[in-house]
């Protein structure tokens, strides 16, 4: 196995084994752009690292020494030479994890080198600050030191970085560390290979991983590059560009530099970087240079770029680049744009955009109202657009997802991803549109205004003052990613609404995709918006949710409870009379589309009445004793309500009950076929585990339905399908598929129930499964292929033997990509979602047919 590339043996379609960082600078090197020369160390090196128990073989110390040996030849630089080879040796996964994993620079600083560059460069400072830096990054990283103590040292002995300060620099090393700090450059590198290895398994690059469902089995490469100076003097710097910009996405360059600094200064938003039009000044030629090479390396990649560059005595280096992170807004115009510049098609646009961070676009802006009458507290950059109210926050060990909350804090770090990631919004007193929190912030999504030092934030006494105004901990304010603005209470909301752009990419999306997307909705709200996203009619429509509207509940209650014939009828009436009027004004909305609405489906402990005063009430409405109701509900609580007796089994017990509600349905359809209009009614069975069972329940549906368009001397087009939502069903799905025109298959409870794990209770445990590695992903949120899959794969195949079937899927899993892209490949018809998802699900649907289509 090899496992250390030149830049010259590598190119971009080697990421997966060299890394983002590693497969573009081999590609960048390929096109003849400005890059320093280096090596990579593969991720298939880093994965035999942790098989073999965490250490570096003799092979990959010899082949790191090999390529070092070709890496001196082509630089014309020597480790501890006379002409030395100083390199930053950078972390670099397939997959872009800002920030998460370690860097060091300046790698090969000894004693004798430090008088070689001395004699080199001509400058003490200069090559103090270098040697400096690298002990400080070193401990930091390859020893765990704290950074801290090396600032108080700083603290300390205040003035110039001379000999005698890295001679304490190191004695503090050798405390700390109990080892003496090593001269040997390649004793040096290889330390750092090790401790970057290790970092990918530190706790904040594991968060971000299972926050942004990164395999953990991936591994990072390791990028060692001939270091280059932007400290060297005050015509040398260092930035990072956006070929365009990532909050808006306007085609214009969006970036900052400092000069006299290195890499690490910019991205860690300590000191405040220019912007990046401000060089063309400063340093014009370079400017003009940097242009060209970002318009090249934009076409290259055929994607908005985010570039880091060095500049080393006016001459201009590329570090790193990479597709840039962008808001979802920012995301739609670059590929709306993309596409009319003729730099890209329809289809590759429509791939580029991460469908799971659409759903903010949907959550609007504040009122103009509103923000006339607002109390602008102060203002910051408009780190990533959005808007977002919530409590402030210090600390993100602060943050719950139970509240709505912002963070607010001096700058943030990768410790804060895990706050950052449930709060609503994030503020920074300190950092540029570049930092950290901005880069992170914009990856999620999320509302984010970064540098207002405005803020002065005073931790013990959990407050901040803003421009003379005390904002105590746990009091609302308003902040918005479009511009900066930061406002005292909540804000109101405006609707979401589509602009130009994304109504035209979710036009490309729907004429592109294969699978149909309906929605979940119970409600005409629902029914509204979801047709305002695009649904293509309702998927599901679970009939007992339509109780939970209004006082509505105490007739289901009612229902539940009833005894003898005569309070069956009173109540099956009132819920046919609730129902019609229900369906009547969903089936309008929906108009010519389909309508699936499910049969009652209650989880019985979910609808008793569980408060004393509840029992009185319901005690009232029933004409019996309190004792009589204590009784009943007594009679029917379940051992195993999700297993009990819920779904088509009501149906058995209970025939009258499902008659009413196949009535009210039916008639709605007829009045409404009175007034024009085509409804389409499909009546759903849930939970079904059988096609007897199935047969028992649809021959009584039917004969009513006869009775109904007798009485009425009309008919209308209807259909009958099943929910899969029971192992047996699936495996029985050939001879269940005769006898229906389609199925649902009932995620939701197809996972509870085959893999035996409550739908309900397993959040308490589950999560160790992640941890443990056991799981990968969360089986409720992300079909379970091997097994759930398996099941729904099956049945696919057993009920396409009716060859009229239409199959689709109603459980959570229809609005998750990665779950989508297996619907779309084992071929089912449509999926259905919550009607905040159904865009998600067009991008998603339109991304997998592109991908399976061959
Ligand atoms: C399901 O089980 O996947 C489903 C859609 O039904 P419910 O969530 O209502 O049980
Ligand atoms: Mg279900």
């Amino acid at each position: 196995m090899k496992r250390v590339y030149l830049f010259d043996e590598g190119n971009k379609s080697m990421i997966n084994l060299l890394g983002g960082k590693g497969g573009n600078l081999s590609e960048m090197k390929k096109i003849n752009l400005p890059i320093p020369e280096g090596i990579i160390i593969s991720t298939e090196a880093c994965k035999e690292y942790y098989k073999k128990g965490k250490v570096l073989n003799e092979e990959l110390r010899d082949e790191v020494l090999e390529q070092i040996n070709k890496l001196e030849k082509l630089t014309g630089k020597k480790f501890e030479g006379e002409k030395p080879l100083l390199v930053s040796v950078r972390s670099g996964a397939p997959v872009s994890m800002p920030g998460m994993m370690d860097t060091i620079l300046n790698l090969g600083m000894n004693d004798k080198v430090v008088e070689n560059m001395i004699h080199l460069f001509k400058n003490e400072d200069f090559v103090f600050e270098l040697y400096y830096r690298f002990i400080e990054m070193f401990s930091e990283i390859v020893m765990g030191i704290e950074r801290e103590k090396f600032c108080k040292l700083k603290e300390n002995l205040s003035g110039k970085i001379d000999k005698n300060f890295i001679e304490k620099a190191k004695n503090l090393y050798c405390i700390e560390s109990g080892e003496k700090f090593p001269e040997s450059a390649k004793e040096q590198l290889f330390m750092a290979i090790n401790s970057i290895f290790n970092s990918w398994e530190n706790e904040r690059a594991k968060t971000y991983r299972k926050l942004n469902r990164i395999d953990e089995d991936m591994g990072t490469a390791v990028v060692v590059q001939e270091m280059v100076f932007g400290n060297l003097n005050d015509e040398s710097g260092t930035g990072v560009v956006f070929t365009r910009n990532p909050s808006t996405g306007d085609k214009e360059i969006f970036g900052e530099y400092i000069l006299k600094a290195q890499g690490e200064d910019i991205v860690a938003g300590i000191r405040t970087p220019e912007p990046i039009v401000a060089l063309k000044e400063k340093l014009p030629e370079v400017y003009e240079e940097l242009l060209k090479v970002v318009d090249i390396l934009e076409k290259h990649n055929k994607d908005m770029q985010d570039i880091e560059f060095t500049i080393e005595d006016k001459k201009l280096f590329i570090l790193q680049t990479r597709n840039g992170k962008r808001t979802p807004y920012a995301a739609i115009k670059i590929a709306v744009d993309m596409v009319k510049e003729g730099l890209i098609s329809k289809e590759e646009a429509i791939l580029k955009v991460d469908s799971k961070v659409l759903p903010q676009l949907l959550h609007g802006n504040f009122e103009e109202k509103a923000l006339k009458n607002a109390i602008l507290l102060g203002q910051g950059l408009a780190g990533s657009a959005g808007v977002a109210i919530g409590r402030v926050v210090f600390s993100s060990e602060r943050v719950h997802n139970k509240e709505m909350t912002i963070l607010v804090r001096e700058e943030t770090s990768p410790e804060d991803i895990k706050g950052m990631s449930i709060a609503q919004g994030i503020v920074t007193v300190k950092g540029g549109a570049t930092s950290h929190g901005a880069v992170v912030a914009r990856g999620m999504g999320k509302c984010c205004i970064t540098g207002c030092g405005e803020i002065k934030i005073d931790e013990i006494k959990r407050e901040m003052n803003i421009n003379g105004h005390i904002v105590k901990e746990g009091e609302f304010i308003s902040i918005s990613g479009y511009t900066g603005n930061i406002y005292l209470g909540k804000l109101e909301l405006t609707e979401p609404k589509f602009d130009k752009n994304l109504e035209e990419f979710v036009n490309w999306c729907k004429n592109i995709k294969r699978l149909k997307v309906r929605m979940n909705a119970d409600t005409v709200i629902d029914a509204k918006l979801g047709k305002k996203f695009g649904a293509e009619g309702i998927g599901l429509c679970r009939t007992e949710h339509m109780f939970f509207q209004d006082n509505k509940i105490w007739t289901i209650r009612e229902m539940i409870l009833s005894c003898n014939p005569k309070e069956i009828d009173k109540a099956l009436e009132n819920i046919h009379q609730l129902q019609r009027k229900d369906f009547y004004n969903i089936f309008k909305i929906i108009g010519n589309d389909v309508v699936i609405v499910r049969l009652l489906d209650p989880p019985l402990h979910e609808f008793l009445p569980k408060e004393q005063e509840e029992k009185e009430k319901m005690a009232k409405i029933l004409g019996v004793s309190l004792r009589e109701i204590e009784k009943r509900t007594r009679e029917l609580k379940d051992e195993n309500p999700m297993l009990g007796h819920r779904g088509c089994r009501l149906a058995v017990t209970r025939p009258e009950l499902y008659n009413t509600q196949v009535r009210a349905i039916i008639e709605a359809g007829i009045q409404c076929k009175k007034e024009g209009i085509d409804v389409k009614p499909e009546i759903m069975i849930p939970l079904v585990i059988g096609a007897k069972e199935l047969l028992f329940i649809k021959k009584n549906l039917i004969k009513e339905i006869k009775k109904v368009f007798e009485e009425q001397n009309m008919e209308i087009d209807y259909k009958i399908g099943t929910m899969m939502e029971t192992p047996r069903a699936c495996l029985l799905a050939d001879e269940i598929g005769k006898e229906v025109d389609f199925f649902s298959f009932g995620t939701n409870d197809l996972t509870q129930t085959t893999m035996g794990l409550s739908r309900d209770d397993s959040v308490k445990f589950i999560p160790k499964y992640y941890e443990n590695n056991i799981l990968k992903v969360e089986p409720f949120m992300t079909i379970d292929e091997r097994g759930v899959g398996k099941l729904v794969k099956l049945a696919v195949e057993l009920g396409r033997e009716n060859p009229n079937i239409e199959m689709g899927i109603c459980g959570e899993h229809g609005g998750d990509p990665k779950s989508i892209e297996f619907f779309e490949k084992i071929g089912l018809d449509y999926v259905s979602c919550s009607p905040f998802r159904v865009l998600v699900a067009i991008v998603s649907a339109a991304q997998s047919y592109i991908k399976y289509k061959n």
